[in-house]
């Protein structure tokens, strides 16, 4: 933004804005005058247009005339500020340092602070039991660095993602972080690899100044802020690019929040290969944390397991669900404590109701640190640690060893508790700055002039029946107004009856108004101690909170002791509420499932309507489950409850099953067929291919891999041959030999079964009686002989004129393809000799080049029918 004119010409005020508005040229600058922060130029044309607001103007001076302004009044800006964040901008805040009254000239101005959308700590304006993250990327030779953070809580954590697959892994990460704002380094915003994704999430881009992600810089600042000599301490010494990332992000803060972070107490480096790896579409596909209808809560397995009561455990167990473990004996522990805890639905009750007078202490402490908390946090928080040592005592009985650690890990933080229970008052006001903030007996000075205060209100109080007597005037009155401060009224037809030592102060229609210097002196006295009482207790407060802010490690350390053992009594409920079972994980390779359930379908159908399913799967003879049969008839469901049940057991939750057995899995893909896809943009063919090309390059023997219905968006032969070959590919151990389950409308695949070691045959079972069709839900072995398309379409309400039509058509269909069969039949025999089927491999042969010669995708199906008929003549 420019603004036009020279210093001369330019009033005082406008001067001062050009300055700010230099340092800060990328946000709206929101200019304190008064009762109301104010925009000009073209950010109050934005503001106006974005928030709604009228654009008026201000004179300022001769060389601008008429400048465009608007405003909004400082005590609602916080929603403002809110909405124009939401809208992807940035708010500088320019206060006034000091009092209009009192100031000489110019009152002096300082930008206190910038918000933008990864530094939101307003409460409002954040989701309880989502994080809220900023985050860094940057790059090096060797791969990329990840850190972010969360202002509102302290959390921060850095990662590198290096070697080949980096780039990928990246994206992995941002998309299970779903940072609000990217800092990117220089160069890095002209990546489409990362920026296309980011932009998909809704995250606010910003690339940032190189100086900040350099490695010296960015590891002295670390060191600073920890009051380290190293970073040794966080495992980051030899991580160069995640300190790097972690230093942008902490500068970033510092910058924007021009205060201190006392509250961001380590850096937690880990390693993203540590934990069960989910990638953006296999997030989306799960529907865990977001439906895939809606992007809503509803419908999703976060929502039916989340029965935490704080928001702190609400966050974790999101955390939990987005990073399943791969660390068997922390698994172990976790099923072990939820365990123990469905055992005993007394004390876990006990438990839940105590969590349940926890407010957010981590958002406390935040606010606290941060210099935000008002009176009433500090009371929240007194109250929410005042349970820790019943949590404790409670937790006394608890033996697994979880428990144990949670319990020994609670800081009952005597001292913080202690303080706060004397310092504030119970019921103070939302304002630091009106006094009664401040409990009796803490300090003398404020009970001195408490009491100064109260004896010259009792006194006042007294007055009118003293004054009443004296003079005999029954009507006589002793009030108050902030012109005048105290006064004595009587009524005109008393006033003869006034003695000498009144003075007039006011006259009114019917009444006239005194005062004596008794009581002004004793006024004197009572408005004195109030404005020294609130000034006394606001510095009292300011230092309590500093007390209470130089805990906040401990504090936060409880707090997410706190956290879990919400989580795991969670678990615990929602396992004895909805009956799920300890599952058994492993380092094997088999996964078995006896009476599996749909944790989110079973939810949603009436009482006993969920068909529970089995399921075998392991690398050898069961690696791949080719799954046919009608659509709606429940395959979708059956592999989705197969992969949700996997990842529930690594996060450590019990599952929806009469018995499961897990043997670890690294990752977990999931990959619908095109019309079931949201994605937008690309030919939706085109993202599920690109898709599928991600999981061939990335899925290991260890991983379980979901596909349904790939190669549905094109045309028949190619949508079959790259079925097959796909099936080919992940079931060849010596290819990736993954644990899978392949749903598929192409019966030909069936085939599969008895070519292809590892393959099996299975179906949703359909109950036939004449015309009609019955869906059981029920998966069983063998390939489905057909696929009920005309039943089904007829349930979906097809006109029955269109439905007998096709029926016609289809036995005319089924007649041709008999005859078919048999020559068929002939010529894979003489196919079949190198056992391996050699669709692609084989030596042209007349027909197949007639096939690659063809442009599938400009017939339609009854051409291609036809042609289909024409080469098997051929062949
Ligand atoms: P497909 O993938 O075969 O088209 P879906 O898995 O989408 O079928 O299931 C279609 C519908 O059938 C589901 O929305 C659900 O209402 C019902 N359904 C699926 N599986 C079950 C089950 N095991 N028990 C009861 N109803 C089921």
């Amino acid at each position: 933004m420019s603004l036009p004119g020279q210093d001369a010409g330019l009033t005082p005020m406008f001067a001062q804005y050009r300055e700010f508005k230099q340092q800060y040229p990328d946000a709206l600058l929101l200019f304190r005058l008064g009762d109301f922060y104010e925009l000009f130029f073209e950010d109050a044309e934005v503001a106006a247009r974005e928030l709604d607001l009228v654009l008026t103007g201000r004179d300022g001076g001769k060389a601008l005339g008429r400048v465009p302004m608007c405003g909004v009044p400082y005590h609602s800006a916080d929603a403002y500020i809110a909405r124009l964040i939401e809208r992807g901008h940035k708010v500088a805040i320019c206060e006034q340092m000091e009092d209009p009254r009192q100031a000489k000239g110019l009152v002096r101005r300082e930008v206190i602070r910038v918000v933008t959308p990864g530094t939101l700590v307003e409460p409002r304006s954040l989701e309880e039991k989502e994080s809220h993250f900023l985050a860094a990327v940057c790059q090096g030779r060797t791969g990329f660095g990840l850190a972010y953070a969360d202002l509102s809580t302290g959390e921060f954590a850095a990662c590198e993602l290096s070697g080949a697959h980096g780039l990928r892994q990246l994206v992995e990460e941002l998309g299970r972080i779903e940072p609000r704002e990217v800092l990117l380094e220089p160069g890095l915003e002209r990546a489409p690899g990362i920026t296309a994704p980011l932009e998909r999430m809704g995250a606010a881009l910003t690339p940032y100044g190189s100086g900040a992600f350099r490695h010296e810089a960015a590891y002295r600042l670390l060191c600073r802020h920890f009051g380290t000599h190293s970073l040794r301490g966080f495992g980051a010494e030899d991580k160069e690019l995640a300190v790097r990332a972690a230093g942008a992000v902490l500068q970033y803060l510092e910058e924007t929040q021009k205060t201190t972070l006392g509250h961001i107490t380590a850096l937690n480096v880990y390693y993203p290969g540590s934990y069960l790896v989910l990638d953006p579409a296999t997030r989306r596909n799960l529907e865990l944390t977001r439906a895939l209808r809606d992007g809503g809560r509803r419908g999703t397995l976060l929502e039916v397991l989340d029965r935490t009561v704080t928001a702190m455990g609400g966050r974790l167990l999101r955390a939990w669900l987005e990073q399943p473990l791969l660390d068997l004996a922390a698994i172990r522990a976790r099923h072990e404590a939820v365990g123990e805890l469905v055992q005993a639905p007394l004390l876990r009750g006990e438990l839940r109701s105590l969590l349940g007078d926890m407010r957010d202490v981590e958002r406390l402490a935040g606010r606290v640190a941060y210099g935000s908390a008002g009176p009433r946090d500090l009371v929240a928080l007194g109250r929410s640690l005042a349970v820790l040592p019943s949590l404790r005592v409670l937790l006394e009985e608890a033996g697994s060893p979880r428990l144990v650690e949670l319990r020994e890990r609670l800081d009952l933080l005597d001292d913080v508790r202690d303080l706060l229970g004397r310092a504030i008052a119970d019921d103070p006001p939302v304002s630091p700055t009106e006094g009664g903030v401040i409990r009796d007996g803490f300090d003398e000075e404020v009970d001195r002039l408490r009491a100064a205060a109260r004896d010259g209100k009792s006194w006042i109080a007294a007055l009118e029946a003293r004054e009443r007597e004296r003079t005999g005037i029954k009507s006589l009155k002793v009030g108050y107004n902030k012109v005048f401060g105290y006064y004595i009224e009587v009524t005109r037809a008393n006033l003869a009856a006034v003695p000498d030592d009144y003075q007039r102060r006011q006259t009114l229609a019917g009444a006239e108004r005194f005062v004596t210097p008794d009581l002004k002196a004793m006024e004197e006295q009572v408005l004195g101690a109030e404005e020294r009482l609130a000034a006394r207790e606001y510095e009292l407060f300011a230092e309590v909170r500093r007390q209470v802010a130089a805990q906040v490690g401990r504090i936060q350390a409880s707090a997410r002791a706190v956290a879990e053992i919400d989580v795991l009594a969670a678990l615990a409920e929602v396992a004895a509420v909805y009956g799920y079972t300890r599952p058994v994980v492993d380092h094997g390779e088999v996964i078995e499932i006896q009476g599996g359930r749909h944790p989110v379908l079973e939810r949603v159908l009436p009482e006993g309507r969920f068909v529970p399913n089995d399921c075998l799967l392991d690398t050898g003879e069961n690696r791949l489950l080719l799954i046919t049969g009608p659509n709606m008839g429940g395959k979708s469901t059956y592999m989705r409850q197969v992969a949700l049940i996997t990842l529930m057991a690594q996060m450590g939750s019990f599952v929806p099953a009469q018995a499961a057995r897990i043997g670890l899995v690294d990752r977990i893909f999931t990959r619908v067929g095109a019309s079931d896809d949201l994605a937008t943009g690309q030919s939706t063919f085109m993202v599920e291919m690109s898709e599928v090309a991600a999981i061939l390059h990335a899925a290991t023997r260890r991983s379980l891999i979901v596909l349904d219905e790939i190669g549905r968006g094109t045309a028949t032969f190619d949508g079959l041959s790259i079925a097959w070959a796909v099936a080919e590919y992940v079931a060849d151990p010596t290819r990736i030999g993954a644990r899978t389950l392949f749903a598929t409308h192409y019966h030909e695949l069936c085939e599969l079964e008895g070519l292809l070691p590892g393959v099996k045959n299975y179906s949703v079972a359909v109950r036939e009686k004449g015309d009609e069709i019955t869906f059981l839900y029920q998966i069983v072995r063998g390939g489905a002989d057909r696929s009920y398309g005309i039943q089904v379409a007829r349930l979906a309400g097809l006109p029955r004129a269109v439905v007998d039509r096709a029926r016609e058509i289809l036995a005319t269909l089924e007649q041709q393809e008999g005859q078919r069969r048999a020559r068929r039949e002939a010529a894979a025999a003489r196919a079949r000799q190198p056992v391996q089927l050699s669709f692609f491999e084989s030596r042209p042969h007349p027909v197949v080049e007639e096939l690659l010669a063809l442009n599938v995708m400009a017939l339609t199906p009854l051409e291609a029918l036809n042609l289909l008929h024409s080469l098997q003549e051929k062949a």
